[in-house]
């Protein structure tokens, strides 16, 4: 008997048939004599409905409040799910954050998991019931009500299965695994049977949206086999796993964009020691994450500095750094928030030169200026105007031609 951890994203619980549907799905899994622990999201597109609203009512809705009011979608799933398997003769039991307790550090709205209690869901299994857990929620140190990030509910039921000790991690959305990029955007894209843990947090924390960063961090780190699977149809999704010798040896796996930031140009900073500290050290001071960052060679004393942020904290990021500009006499503070990233990630390219210059050259065919580059080991990100997104993802999967099994795909050149 195996335990599995089964995840239901909110795209699959929109309307009570479709909690029906995945209620099914859970049943299932239990009467092929496996223990199971459910995790659900909010209904589909009321998390969004919720921040809409806040938004509404508030510049810079505070974060204790957000907390609050964000948690409240997952309250709503966990007992409609409890009441639809309680329907089918099982012993299903609701629990929050806190009733499980998932602790969390008790940052407001990003907040990461500590801890969690396994007693209370032990004893559910162990009476041969079902615990269904919400996503996304946990419990601070002072007791308050913490999320985890939008997408957190992935993160729960990984960590879940960790603390459990779960033999899979089954992530239900509406798509039938990781795809070579999002199947919204490109419908030729095709589904990966395996993805590696590194691959997939680079894709992830690049802006793919299938699964959040840190359910793939937590997953690495204490090796949970997960597979993210289709909730409307059977198959065997895409697994995540270690690097395996026999594995696909893609050039590219996949490409991701990221819609989600803001680019800050600082121009005419003096070009002294302690400028990057006091820029970056003031953003990070407001728990704001900086990312790419490019500081060009100084010219006549003076340098520009541009990085991004997330564009939720970009409004923050511009009043904090007004006055840190005027204290380093720069010349002007600009920005964007009408950016996008898209990036291209493989193993392949470790030992692989070329794929930059590959990549340069589809976007110029297609008329778009790049704005800012970066690289690691396997991956290449650029930025560029945000109306460009759909084009550049598209030229690019054509270029590297995704859409084809990898033995067929042109070796670079
Ligand atoms: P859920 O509500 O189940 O958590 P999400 O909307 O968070 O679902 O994630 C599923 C969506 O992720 C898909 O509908 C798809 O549009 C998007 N997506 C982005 N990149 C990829 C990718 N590489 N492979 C599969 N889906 C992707
Ligand atoms: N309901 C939350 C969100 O929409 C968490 C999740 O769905 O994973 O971001
Ligand atoms: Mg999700």
């Amino acid at each position: 008997m195996a335990l599995i951890v089964q995840k239901i994203g909110g795209s699959s619980l929109a309307d009570v048939a479709r909690i029906r549907h995945a209620a099914e799905r859970v049943v299932a899994e239990k009467e092929r004599g496996n223990d199971v622990v459910v995790v659900v999201s909010a209904m589909g597109g009321q998390t969004d409905q919720l921040v809409a609203m806040a938004q509404e009512l508030h510049d810079r809705p505070p974060g204790r409040e957000m907390d609050q009011l964000l948690a409240s979608g997952e309250q709503v799933t966990i007992s409609l799910m409890a009441m639809a398997l309680m329907q089918r003769q099982q012993h299903a039991r609701s629990f929050s954050g806190g009733q499980v307790a998932v602790h969390t550090d008790g940052v407001s709205t990003r907040a990461r998991i500590t801890d969690i209690d396994r007693e209370n869901l032990r004893a559910v299994l162990e009476a041969g019931g079902i615990p269904v857990v919400a996503g996304f929620q946990g419990i601070g140190p002072e007791g308050e009500v913490t999320t985890l990030g939008r997408g957190g509910s992935d993160t729960t039921a990984v960590a879940l299965a960790a603390a459990l000790e779960a033999d899979e991690c089954h992530i239900y959305t509406d798509v039938d695994g990781v795809y070579t990029t999002d199947p919204r955007i490109v419908p030729e894209a095709r589904r990966l049977a395996k993805i590696t843990f590194e691959e997939m947090i680079e894709l992830a924390s690049l802006g793919s949206k299938v699964l959040q960063i840190r359910a793939v961090e937590f997953a690495g780190k204490y090796s949970v086999p997960v597979r993210v699977r289709s909730t409307f149809d059977d198959g065997e999704g895409t697994l995540i796993t270690v690097e395996e010798e026999d594995m696909e040896k893609a050039l590219v796996s996949g490409i991701a964009h990221n819609e989600d930031e803001a680019k800050v140009t600082i121009i005419g900073v003096p070009d002294r020691p302690g400028i990057a500290h006091a820029v970056v050290g003031a953003v990070s001071r407001e728990n704001v994450n900086v990312d790419m960052i490019i500081q060009n060679q100084g010219e006549h004393g003076k340098t520009d500095f541009t990085f991004t942020v997330p564009r939720s904290d970009y409004p923050l990021v511009m009043d904090t750094l007004d006055p840190v500009c005027k204290q380093i006499e720069a010349e002007a503070l600009t920005g964007s928030d009408r950016i996008a990233k898209i990036s291209m990630v493989g193993v392949g390219m470790r030992s692989h030169a070329g794929v930059a210059d590959r990549m340069f050259e589809a976007l110029s065919r297609e008329g778009v200026n790049i704005q800012m580059i970066a690289t690691s080991e396997i991956k290449v990100s650029v930025v560029v105007d945000q109306k460009y997104t759909e084009l550049a993802v598209r030229a690019l999967h054509e270029a590297f031609e995704l859409d084809k099994p990898v033995d067929e795909r042109d070796h670079i050149h």
